[in-house]
């Protein structure tokens, strides 16, 4: 089985075939969660948010949320939800909304304004109406990381960097898929029965090479991340579906999200200023203290939407997934997996996996609904405040910290270096800051950067030119989504960056 697209939705369709005994073997284009998978809010959906707009998805999201809160506990924040509606939203959707949520089987609560304000002191004076649901936030990262690591321990082979650039067709069947290494551009032919195409918001350029046409709007959404954590719960604004709606905590930050701008251009996905001056300008109708929050970096990611592109509004297209079975368009061995949500990712697996364990006659039953999801040492890292804690309890005095502002310790680097060698990879500042909390702080970089870039090559893991070349593939990305929000305490610290990275290391981008 050759599964395409090392996202949730790939990474969990690896994981369930691995339990089922199938041999996979997953290829990526970039790292894990390159894609959509690493830019989004990270809300576990109580379904709430869709019981006016998309019925199905609402239940789906009720159902895998829940499910989710018991077998991957490890990497949900389950902190509650509110909704709540401001003075001048629309009253018949508030008054639908308890209604509309009781026939998907959401539980709400409402609370008394005051009650809301008591359980989030910063929510504004204007409210006019609040309910409490079981909304929670996901660490998207650590879940991938973990349903790939699983797979790999059962057997599943890992090919980060690897993309599908072609396929053979023989008799109504895909007979080899030709890939490149993204990063030596060196060439890899594969046989595989079965081909799964869970390549996202890609989904229809892949389906494309196989001759095969897939109908997808992809939605760019952008999202702001603050310095500190604004609220405890999920903070939803009671209305249809607008920009600047949800502020979701993660950790030790909040995002705040999102916007929906449809795009035919999948490679340059940035936040812009507009955007960010949008989504602020609106969310502090709901939570004034967002005025005067300092934003430490914003992101944008692609939504996925299978459907009709005459719809005149992507926000109305449907938040359920497609499975399509290309054995009707005459390709018996391709199936592809595209839409739906990071809640509803296990069940996109598991459906994805029945159909293709039907063609190949495998009879094992799925076991993610029953076997929770196994922590393991590549996941671990990602945690926000795990690595501080552990290193105050007890360190070494030589295990001095390479990032201050996340107080990530020499030896979490060696141990993120340790689980990347044996994913088969090469340990650079990318692939340790997508497994830690390296570079996510205040300073974005600026001074962990360069100090754990320094300790690879101290170690031996990069030559002088790799450092170089790491360094500014790192800050170029975290560009993009500092530039848009570029004032107050952050235009100093990107000030401090340039500084150092130019003035010291003549890397201008
Ligand atoms: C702004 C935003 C906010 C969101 N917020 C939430 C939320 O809060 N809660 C929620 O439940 N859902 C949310 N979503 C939706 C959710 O993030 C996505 O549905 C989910 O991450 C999709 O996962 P995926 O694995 O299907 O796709 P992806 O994560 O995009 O994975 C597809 C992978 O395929 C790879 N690929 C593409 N082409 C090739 C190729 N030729 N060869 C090899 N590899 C290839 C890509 O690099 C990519 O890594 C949000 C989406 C957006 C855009």
């Amino acid at each position: 089985m050759l599964i395409i697209g090392g996202g949730a939705t790939g990474t969990g369709i690896a994981r369930d075939l691995a339990l089922r005994g199938v041999r996979c073997i997953l290829v990526e284009q970039g790292d894990i969660n390159a894609g959509t998978s690493g830019a989004n809010h990270g809300l576990l959906h109580s379904g709430a948010r869709y019981v006016s707009s998309d019925q199905g998805s609402a239940i789906e999201c009720r159902e895998e949320g829940a499910l989710l809160k018991q077998m991957a506990p490890q990497c949900i924040d389950d902190a509650g939800g509110l909704f709540v509606a401001v003075e001048g939203d629309d009253e018949k959707y508030v008054a639908e909304f308890p209604h509309l949520c009781s026939e998907c089987g959401i539980p709400v609560k409402e609370l008394d304004l005051k009650e809301a304000r008591e359980l989030e002191p910063v929510l504004s004076d204007k409210l006019i109406a609040a309910y409490a649901v079981n909304d929670a936030s996901i660490d998207p990262f650590k879940l991938s990381l973990e349903n790939i690591a699983q797979a790999q321990e059962l057997g599943c082979t890992l090919l980060r960097f690897t993309k599908v650039i072609g396929f053979e067709k023989k008799n109504n069947k895909i007979q080899a898929t030709h890939l490149q290494d993204t990063v030596t551009g060196e060439k890899i032919i594969i046989d595989a029965n079965q081909v799964v195409n869970a390549s996202g918001a890609w989904a229809g350029e892949v389906a494309a090479l196989a001759g095969v046409k897939i109908d997808i709007i992809c939605s760019k959404g952008s999202l702001l991340v603050t310095h500190n954590r604004i609220t405890d719960r999920v903070v939803n604004r009671l209305r249809a579906s607008a920009n600047a709606d949800i502020l979701v905590p993660g950790g030790t930050v909040s995002i705040l999200g999102t916007t929906s701008i449809r795009i035919e251009n999948l490679n340059q996905v940035y936040p812009t200023v507009e955007e960010v001056d949008a989504m602020v300008g609106e969310a502090v109708k709901m939570i004034p203290a967002l005025e005067n929050a300092r934003f430490i970096r914003a992101y944008a990611g692609v939504r996925p939407l299978v459907g009709s592109r005459t719809a005149s509004d992507d926000r109305n297209v449907s938040r359920s997934f497609a499975l399509i079975d290309h054995t009707d368009d005459g390709l018996e061995n391709f199936v592809s997996i595209s839409g739906g949500k990071l809640t509803t990712y296990r069940l996109m697996a598991e459906k994805t996996a029945d159909l293709v364990c039907g063609h190949l006659g495998v009879s094992k039953p799925c076991l993610t609904r029953t076997e929770p999801l196994p922590e393991t040492q590549p996941g671990k890292w990602t945690q926000p405040g795990l690595a501080p804690k552990l290193w105050m309890q007890k360190h070494e005095p030589e295990d001095i910290l390479l990032c201050e502002c996340e107080m990530v310790p020499k030896s979490v680097v060696d141990s993120i270096v340790d689980a990347i060698r044996k994913q088969d990879g090469q340990p650079d500042l990318k692939a340790i800051s997508l497994r830690s909390r390296i570079g996510k702080g205040a300073c974005q970089g600026t001074f962990c950067g360069v100090r754990v870039t320094a300790y690879l090559f101290d170690q031996g893991e990069l030559t002088f030119d790799q450092c170089l070349a790491g360094l500014r593939e790192f800050l170029g990305k975290r560009w993009h989504g500092q530039y848009p929000t570029l004032w107050d305490k952050q235009l100093v610290q990107s000030e401090l960056l340039e500084a150092l990275y130019c003035g010291l290391f003549g890397l201008e981008l």
